[in-house]
């Protein structure tokens, strides 16, 4: 099978490296997500991951605390996630790098665009750490900026649903899944794919997002084969 794109961002979740721990790194999840990771790296997929952080600490979520501080704690705790993510993707022998947009040389690679690019040419998964560097923002939002810079050709967004909804499926068992969903309707509807912030981004600069479900990690491969495995949100619809 050929694969339907060159080059992907994948956004993993902190919740997603959980597992059924809900909290902190369950190794076990980690390693079934990288399988399918490595079968995408094998087929020639050039591959960016930004991962979250909300597994340890989310900023909003701080109550009193300044709000950048807080942020900046989330940003760490997504760096324990790439190193995570890093270490288990190298057991299952396949070539990744570590940048952080936050310095922490001892540890990773500043987040330099051209070297990662390079890194994805070589056939090296590049692991994208410490979301933008800035407060106020998300990791959904440093996805939107780094598939920009790095001009993937989509977002895969793995999460704990199988697609984009018209209200909650959690709570209406009658919500409506969409197959396909334009990044306007999304925005203009506040239907939960990101944060306003990142799907404006993705909007402005036309990057697709392909939002489904990571329960089952092979639809990560899956999608890379052009399965339809959850939502497409694109300016096309
Ligand atoms: N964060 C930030 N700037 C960024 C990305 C993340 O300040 O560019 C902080 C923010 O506090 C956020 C936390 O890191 O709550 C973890 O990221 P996020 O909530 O996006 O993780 P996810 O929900 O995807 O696990």
């Amino acid at each position: 099978m050929k694969p339907k794109y060159k080059r992907i961002l994948l956004k993993l979740s902190g919740e997603s490296l959980a597992g059924e721990d809900k909290h902190g790194i369950n190794f076990d999840t980690v390693m079934r997500i990288c399988e399918p990771i490595k079968k995408c790296n094998e087929k020639g997929v050039q591959i960016g991951i930004v991962v979250g952080g909300g597994n340890f600490w989310r900023g909003r979520s701080s109550g009193d605390m300044d709000r950048p501080r807080a942020d900046h704690m989330g940003m760490l705790a997504t760096a324990i996630n790439a190193l995570g993510v890093c270490d288990a993707l190298e057991q299952l022998g396949i070539p990744v790098r570590v940048q952080t947009a936050i310095s922490m040389p001892q540890v990773a690679e500043p987040y330099i665009r051209n070297k990662a690019i390079r890194h994805m040419e070589k056939g090296r998964v590049v692991i994208f750490g410490c979301g933008t560097g800035n407060p106020f923002f998300s990791t959904d939002s440093a996805a939107s900026l780094r598939a920009a810079e790095i001009e993937a050709d989509i977002i895969f967004k793995a999460t704990m649903v199988d697609g984009v909804y018209d209200s909650d499926p959690k709570t209406n068992p009658d919500a409506k899944k969409y197959d396909t969903v334009s990044h306007q309707e999304v925005l203009s509807k506040g239907l939960n794919v990101m944060d306003s912030t990142a799907a404006a981004m993705c909007r402005d600069n036309n990057i697709p997002i392909l939002v489904f479900s990571i329960e089952d990690p092979d639809n990560i491969y899956k999608a890379v084969c052009g399965e339809n495995v959850g939502t497409v949100v694109s300016n096309d619809e």
